[in-house]
């Protein structure tokens, strides 16, 4: 499964980078709480197990990439000119530090089961999520065991539309991967651009499965006009808590057995108060 961008920026360094500088997690002061619910099983997930895996490790050639505009469409919320969020560094800046705090304390006050990870690729803020349920929702990996890594601010969207997802009759998400250290593969093409799966923003899913036990599969049902499926898409492509959501509809090649939706933080700093 891949995903896409609409954007091109440089490719960021390697995870050849010294990661385990960073690891484990910092003391920012983070105020890092355990979670409640013990359960292990966590987002367990394993990545599409011949995805994940070799995409983990892939390491995405460090080649200029051509500067392209931005382009916009519905749907698609504008990130800082290239596929990172605005304002996004590496290593990460203070900024988007105490922005991840603030994304903790929203787990917490939407009673998120989370605990911290040591992270992987540009994941700035990795967490885990011990019962796999946001917003009401439960995750469950297509393929393989966790516990799944993902930065805290898509853990807080998925949270935010659980309560939407839930509205429409979902119960339950299958997904195929989060993290990844991938490129951006869009209409059948892989860009030299850093997807957002390597950033732990990304989420492939494969299905949703409604109260009855009803499994809306994307490969198999989208192309029948699913309401449930249609109805998400809508539902993602309306939320701020989004940046976009490809599909077979407007990736028919990369995108025809699956939904990618990324989360959309901004990491800029606040203007100063006048
Ligand atoms: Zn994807």
């Amino acid at each position: 499964m891949t995903c896409s961008a609409r954007y091109t920026v440089p490719i960021p360094p390697s995870p050849s980078w010294p990661w385990s500088r960073y690891a484990p997690f910092p003391p920012f002061g983070y105020g890092r709480r355990m979670s409640r619910r013990l359960l292990t099983l966590g987002l367990v997930a394993g990545a599409t197990a011949t995805t994940a895996a070799t995409a983990a490790s892939a390491r995405p050639a460090a080649r200029e990439a051509t500067a392209a505009k931005p382009r916009r469409r519905a749907g698609v919320g504008r990130a800082s000119g290239t596929n990172l969020p605005r304002g996004f560094t590496w290593p990460p800046s203070q900024t988007m530090l105490d922005a991840e705090a603030d994304c903790e304390r929203g787990l917490d006050a939407a009673g998120v089961a989370w605990r911290p990870a040591d992270r992987d690729g540009h994941i700035v803020d990795a967490v885990t999520i011990d019962d796999a349920v946001l917003g009401g929702i439960t995750y469950t990996p297509v393929f393989g065991q966790g516990p799944y890594k993902l930065d805290c601010q898509l853990a807080l969207a998925l949270a935010t539309i659980g309560p939407e997802l839930h509205a429409t009759g979902v119960r339950e998400v299958r997904f195929g991967s989060i993290y990844r250290w991938s490129n951006v593969r869009v209409l059948g093409k892989t860009r030299n651009v850093l997807s957002r799966h390597a950033l732990g923003l990304a989420m492939d899913v494969v299905s949703f499965v409604d109260g009855d036990g009803r499994e809306a599969r994307v490969a198999r049902d989208y192309g029948k006009g699913d309401a449930l499926l249609l109805e998400i898409e809508r539902r993602i492509d309306a939320s701020r808590a989004f940046r976009l959501v490809l599909t077979p509809k407007n990736d028919p090649i990369s995108h025809r057995d699956h939904f990618h939706i990324e989360a959309n933080p901004s990491y800029a700093a606040a203007p100063p108060q006048s």
